[in-house]
This record gives C-alpha cells, sequence and structure tokens, in this order.
C-alpha cells in the first residue's frame, strides 16, 4: 500500500516540472491589417513573448492608420492633397517604401499599379464591405483606364510627390501587408528575437527555425477550406498569396474579385491565386498581385522581371502553373494530386 504511494508522488513532480519549463514555441493572435495576424516565436520566455505581441499590435495598427487610402492618416492626406492638385508632402519615413513600390510596379510592367485608387474606389474595393449592388459603368471604367494612372510617372526624390497629374490616387493595398510584414520582422529582430513567423492571413515572413527544424506552412486551397499545399521555410523567407477568393462581390451570377487588371479595368482574369516565395514581404506582396494580373500568357516573364523564382499558380480550370523552385519546396495536401499544366525551369 505504502510502496504505491510512490508511483503517485513521482507522477505529481514531472507534471509540476513539465509545468514549470515553458513551451518553446509562443503563438499569439490578433486583429491587425485587416486581417488575422498570427505571430510565432521559438525560445522566448512567455513574458518577453506577450512584451513584444503587444509591442507588435500597437506598431501594426499605426502602421494601418498611416497606410490607409482615404481618410484622416498620412495616406488619406496625401490622397486629398493628389484630389486638390497639389504637391502633398510626404513624411521621410514613407518615401522610401514609396520609392520601393514604384520600383516594383516598373518591374511589373506596370501590373502591380499603386495609382489605381481611382479605380479601386469605383469598383467599391477600397471599403470594408463593399455594398451590394451592379459593377460599375463600362463608361466610367474606360474613362479611367484611358486616363492612364501610373506610379512611374511620380517623382519621390523630393519631400513631396510630383508629376502627379489628376488621373492618381495612391493605393498600396496590394504591397502594404508585405511592408508591414517586413516592419514587423525587423522589429522583432531589433529586439533580439532570431526565430519568427509573422503571418498575416496566410502570407508572412519566417526566420530562423522551429528549434531542430523549419518552420512548416499551409497555403490556402482557392476553391475548398483546407490547404492546398504545404512547405517548409527556414533562415528568412516571405510566402505571399494573392487570390480571386480573398474580396469578391457577387451580382447576376458573375464574380467580381478585387484584383483590378490595370489594362482593363476589370477582374484579372486566368488565375484563381499565385503562391510566390520571395526574399522579402514587400516583393512577395507586389509580385503575387502582379503575377495574378500577369495571368497564364504572361506569369512567367513577370515573375522574371520582379525576380522571384518560386511561383505556383492555380488558373480557372484549377490545374497548377509552376517553376522547378517552387515545385521542390511544397507538398500538395489534397486527396488526389492537381493536374500540372506547366512546370518551367
Ligand atoms: P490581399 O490584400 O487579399 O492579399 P493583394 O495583395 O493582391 O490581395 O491586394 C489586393 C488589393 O490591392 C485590392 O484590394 C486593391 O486595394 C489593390 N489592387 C487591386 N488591383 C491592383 C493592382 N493591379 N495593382 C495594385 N494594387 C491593386
Ligand atoms: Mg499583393
Amino acid at each position: 500500500m505504502r510502496l504505491n504511494r510512490w508511483p503517485a508522488a513521482l507522477a505529481a513532480l514531472v507534471l509540476l516540472a513539465g509545468c514549470s519549463a515553458p513551451p518553446p514555441e509562443q503563438e499569439t493572435q490578433f486583429l491587425a491589417l485587416g486581417t488575422l495576424v498570427d505571430v510565432s516565436l521559438y525560445g522566448v520566455p512567455p513574458q518577453q513573448a506577450r512584451k513584444l505581441n503587444a509591442g507588435l499590435h500597437r506598431r501594426l495598427d499605426a502602421f494601418t492608420d498611416r497606410w490607409r487610402a482615404s481618410g484622416n492618416g498620412a495616406l488619406g492626406q496625401i490622397n486629398a492633397a493628389l484630389d486638390r492638385g497639389e504637391r502633398p508632402h510626404v513624411a521621410a519615413g514613407m518615401l522610401p517604401a514609396m520609392r520601393r513600390a514604384q520600383a516594383l510596379s516598373k518591374a511589373s510592367g506596370g501590373r502591380f499599379q499603386p495609382a489605381l485608387g481611382r479605380l479601386i474606389r469605383l469598383w467599391g474595393f477600397d471599403r470594408e464591405e463593399r455594398p451590394p449592388g451592379p459593377p460599375p459603368a463600362p463608361a466610367a471604367i474606360a474613362r479611367l483606364v484611358d486616363s492612364h494612372p501610373d506610379i512611374a510617372d511620380l517623382d519621390f526624390t523630393h519631400d513631396e510627390i510630383r508629376g502627379a497629374g489628376p488621373a492618381v490616387q495612391l493605393d498600396f493595398g496590394a504591397f502594404a501587408k508585405g511592408l508591414a510584414v517586413d516592419r514587423a520582422i525587423a522589429w522583432l529582430r531589433s529586439q533580439g528575437v532570431t526565430n519568427a513567423i509573422v503571418n498575416a492571413g496566410g502570407d508572412l515572413r519566417a526566420i530562423g527555425r522551429h528549434g531542430e527544424r523549419a518552420w512548416r506552412i499551409g497555403i490556402r486551397h482557392p476553391r475548398q477550406s483546407g490547404y492546398l499545399a504545404s512547405l517548409e521555410v527556414e533562415g528568412d523567407e516571405s510566402v505571399f498569396t494573392s487570390g480571386d477568393y480573398e474580396r469578391y462581390f457577387d451580382y447576376r451570377g458573375r464574380r467580381y474579385h478585387h484584383i483590378l487588371d490595370p489594362a482593363t479595368g476589370y477582374p484579372s482574369r486566368g488565375f484563381t491565386s499565385v503562391t510566390v516565395i520571395a526574399d522579402s514581404g514587400a516583393r512577395g506582396d507586389a509580385a503575387a498581385t502582379a503575377l495574378m494580373v500577369a495571368g497564364p500568357a504572361h506569369w512567367r516573364d513577370v515573375a522574371r522581371t520582379m525576380q522571384v523564382d518560386a511561383v505556383m499558380a492555380v488558373d480557372s480550370a484549377g490545374k497548377i502553373h509552376e517553376t522547378e523552385a517552387m515545385a521542390k519546396r511544397i507538398h500538395f495536401e489534397t486527396d488526389s494530386p492537381p493536374v500540372i499544366a506547366e512546370r518551367i525551369p
């Protein structure tokens, strides 16, 4: 009888020991950047992780206010000034990001086009919830397309924006999440963190490792719940996906999604989603959007000029278009593997 008590006491000790050693991975979620942000930190004590997450949350909220296209934030005021035909003053902290967006837009052949604010507003995709109703009138779309807003025309070399005509309103919706994830990782690094993922609704940058193994992440299926594929990331890699399922509205049996082709003024066609692995969130975000616009006909050229070598796209028939570099990295998670339409070096 007495002896029997020992295993129980031992079990209690083991349990206690288990409680006092915190798990090496701390994962937290919060709403920011208009999505669910999921932060994983490896090898950071829980108390420090809580502080870091609170700091990140604050920074991401301030970032969102700053980069929102309308309203009273910095970019909202810039757009209001552009609307009045003025040369808006730009805070020094925003200029490098604008120049970066300009360079990426040029590299994409204007498919990633942050000067498209008027068109995005016309479609109602600037709003959190687009009110139901028909797509814009074709003549109104054509007018904006013919005005050729192009960020390449702007001069960002002073503390004000020069060279913007009346056609230009800035919208960094296709780029800001990438920039935000870059800033988040830079800040975590400055706080001494070496192993982390900042994942903003499926778009992420990862640094370091998950202890003994690489980080493992999932890529959402554009047409089903759950994952299309998974991959392992480590070191410093950004994985970004753009898709027609993120934001859209249906009208009379047709679906209109939020990635617009600057050449037509209508939602891009051909691909339902594009995933890239890039060296930064900014490049990954801009490239995923540009490749959606590029579609099956042009994605290879745009991937090259935007310097992303790992690309996977799903076309409207559900077939995969991918680069060798991506094929080496991903594992499909679907019951039966999808059909590969093309795989290029
Ligand atoms: P998500 O935000 O869902 O990850 P994207 O990164 O592709 O998707 O960004 C889409 C947003 O970018 C749209 O909601 C709109 O604000 C803006 N946008 C739409 N089309 C373009 C385009 N061709 N170039 C630049 N920005 C665009
Ligand atoms: Mg994007």
